[in-house]
């Protein structure tokens, strides 16, 4: 069975747990190091980026999530996203890991009260998925390395990436249901090349 972390040291980790129950997959609780050992793929939920951040470094996890993220995938959404990023414009009070080399904007989508559900289209293997995502105090990707691919995008900003390995959201999928991220990324099939090719290096 795949096994699938989530961080919860802050934010929204627990409507995660239920997308990857709903896919068949174990869902387990990281709040140190030694939670990463044997796992398939970890989640790094929205939440407060600036508190997350601190708290990746008081719990002693940063290197840990680095090492864990050269040979596993990672799905970040939102203050996931965020802590993924190479690059946070006027930022300081965040450290991001470089997991995923592009920059963002935090809170480019506007303030709590903006707060909107938002359609988005995809196109896969030459299929169209229409779904439903909601966007709260959310990121923009502001650049991106053109090795990585733009899954969809919301106002022509690019808003859900892939570099084959790690995925990084704008928006929060688990708050509408919707399972196609996890399942693109946490598939079997996924699982098993990326412990079959070799690990990459994080930036
Ligand atoms: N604005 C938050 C931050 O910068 C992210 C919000 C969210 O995860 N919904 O951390």
């Amino acid at each position: 069975m795949i096994k699938v972390g989530i961080l919860e040291l802050q934010g929204d980790f627990e409507l995660h747990h239920n997308i990857l129950q709903e896919l068949g997959y174990a869902s387990f609780s990281v709040k140190d190091c030694t939670d990463l050992e044997n796992l398939d793929g970890l989640i790094l939920p929205g939440g407060e980026s600036t508190t997350m951040s601190l708290l990746i470094d008081s719990f002693n996890l940063r290197k840990s999530i680095l090492d864990f993220s050269k040979e596993n995938p990672i799905l970040g959404t939102c203050a996931g996203l965020i802590l993924m990023a190479r690059a946070i414009e006027d930022e300081s009070k965040v450290n991001p890991l470089g997991i995923l080399d592009i920059e963002v904007s935090r809170n480019a989508y506007g303030r709590q009260i903006m707060s909107r559900k938002e359609n988005i289209t995809i196109e896969l293997d030459s299929k169209t998925f229409d779904m439903e995502v909601t966007l709260i105090r959310a990121p923009k990707i502001l650049k991106i390395n053109k090795s990585i691919n733009v899954i969809a995008e919301i106002d022509n900003s690019p808003a859900a990436v892939f570099d084959g390995r790690h995925m990084g959201l704008s928006f929060h999928p688990e708050l509408n249901g919707v399972t196609f991220f996890h399942e693109m990324l946490f598939s079997s099939s996924n699982i098993l090349n990326f412990k079959n090719s070799e690990s990459i290096n994080a930036a």
